[in-house]
């Protein structure tokens, strides 16, 4: 998607006469890539419109940048689609804050159960989980197997059938001993519809989640809106997990989804593993489903400042980059002139950085090389897969600078993005012809 939605732009930057009918086939090329990557036709025609309005084609000043205008009026478009500015649920400390989830089967319920539990966990919460999946054979084993490998206590039954029991008996012993996160795993299954929204419903009555979340994969595409718009039907919920964004799916699916049912996401899946689970953040979202991130506009940038950059630049033409090269890459950041302007050219920066003034931002920057700075030389040069094997390392990272676990994992979140996007820029394309020039 991203790709087509460029080569549009740059098509109408490439045209000697920018003229209307030039910025009329870009729109309608757009919104073809937007359908085609499961956006629902009648939010891309909203889309269209708001484009329109926003780039007043006749009104631009000649010189004004009008690639620059068109794609971010295509971003801020799609952020605002998917940021429906809802405050998420706060769970209360000390108190037993009931989740369930609900999905179809094969969502990644269970999986994303089992993720959410060991990140309450990590950030000082007793989470537990129930299984109320008493459907599918398997599924109280699958559970107690992450659970187990997690270190996070569990309940379910292979002898009662009712999952309403099991839910309820579960949620209430779990109650007794003060656990403040509770999360109800469910069944996806039934051989009727109804019967799955019903045993939904009955749940819902006998555990009274505080909140329950709807799982959605992100690899079904155009059925992502009629799904969720079934479930918030029969079983109202509040927020809504994407799992597998770590595959080839575009990912409009969800944005439609998210807009039909105006219910905020909270978190996306990105892998198999417990910890392959990231807070939903809309720009980054939208910024990869337009494959932007100006990774070779930055590069350029920084050849130009001659800064010393021998050693990353050969990382990345090989599609390599290590936590290190990430910290000479913020080092040099704060070289390159205000943040305001260079983050908006690193894909995740700009997101991690949106509300901060200059000031805030050097101070972020500075505590991030702070984090890379307490690594060991070996973590420092690694891909930083180690800290997912280990997660204790993340904790000792945190309290060697100073710093929280949940600012290590995002500063390789951000060191994962880029990696992503050097081994993108190893893949072959063509500055000429396929520049990513989003930001
Ligand atoms: P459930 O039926 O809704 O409980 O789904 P499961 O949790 O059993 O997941 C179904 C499959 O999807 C499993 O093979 C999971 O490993 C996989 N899965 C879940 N979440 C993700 C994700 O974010 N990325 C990838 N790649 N696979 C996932
Ligand atoms: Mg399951």
């Amino acid at each position: 998607l991203g790709r087509r939605i460029n080569s549009a732009v740059n098509d109408l930057t490439r045209s000697s006469t920018l003229d209307e009918k030039a910025f009329e086939e870009m729109i309608k090329e757009i919104c073809n890539a937007l359908i085609s990557a499961d956006v629902n036709i009648k939010l891309v025609s909203t889309l269209r419109n708001s484009i329109k309005k926003t780039v007043n084609f006749k009104e631009l000043p000649p010189a004004a940048n009008k690639k620059r205008l068109i794609q971010k009026a295509v971003f801020d478009e799609l952020v605002r689609l998917v940021d429906p500015h809802a405050e998420p649920f706060k769970p209360k400390k000390g108190k037993s804050n009931v989740i369930m989830f609900v999905g179809l089967q094969g969502a990644g319920k269970t999986t994303s159960c089992t993720k959410l539990a060991r990140w309450y966990q990590a950030r000082g919460f007793k989470a537990c989980l129930v299984c109320a999946d008493t459907f599918r054979a398997g599924a109280f084993d699958q559970l107690k197997q992450n659970a187990t490998k997690a270190k996070i206590p569990y309940y379910g039954s292979l002898t009662q059938t009712d999952p309403v029991v099991v839910a309820r008996e579960g949620v209430e012993q779990f109650r007794k001993e003060r656990f403040e996160i509770i999360i109800v795993d469910t069944s996806g299954r039934h051989r009727q519809e109804q019967d799955l929204f019903d045993e939904m419903v009955q749940i819902q009555a006998a555990v009274k989640p505080d909140q329950t979340i709807m799982v959605l994969d992100a690899t079904i595409g155009q059925q992502a809106e009629s799904q969720a718009q079934a479930f918030k039907d029969a079983a109202d919920f509040g927020a809504i997990i994407i799992t597998k964004t770590d595959g080839a799916a575009a990912g409009g699916g969800a944005i439609s989804a998210v807009a039909a049912t105006h219910t905020p996401i909270v978190f996306i899946g990105t892998g198999e593993h417990m910890l392959d689970m990231e807070r939903f953040a809309p720009q980054s979202f939208v910024s990869k489903l337009l494959g932007m991130g100006d990774m070779q506009g930055l590069m350029e940038h920084v050849q130009s400042l001659k800064l010393d950059q021998k050693d990353t630049m050969k990382h990345i033409a090989e599609g390599v980059f290590t936590v290190r090269d990430l910290r000479d890459q913020l080092q040099n950041i704060g070289k390159m002139g205000p943040l305001s302007k260079i983050g908006g050219m690193i894909p995740g920066l700009s997101n991690m950085m949106q509300n901060m003034d200059d000031e805030d931002g050097s101070m972020k920057l500075k505590r991030m090389i702070c984090i890379c700075d307490s690594m060991t030389l070996k973590e420092l040069d690694s891909d930083g897969k180690m800290f997912v094997e280990q997660p204790t390392r993340m904790t000792r990272v945190a309290r060697g600078s100073g710093t929280s676990v949940r600012e290590v994992e995002e500063l390789l979140t951000q060191h994962r993005t880029m990696a992503g996007m050097a081994k993108n820029v190893k893949g072959g394309y063509h500055p000429k012809h396929d520049t990513p020039a989003f930001g």
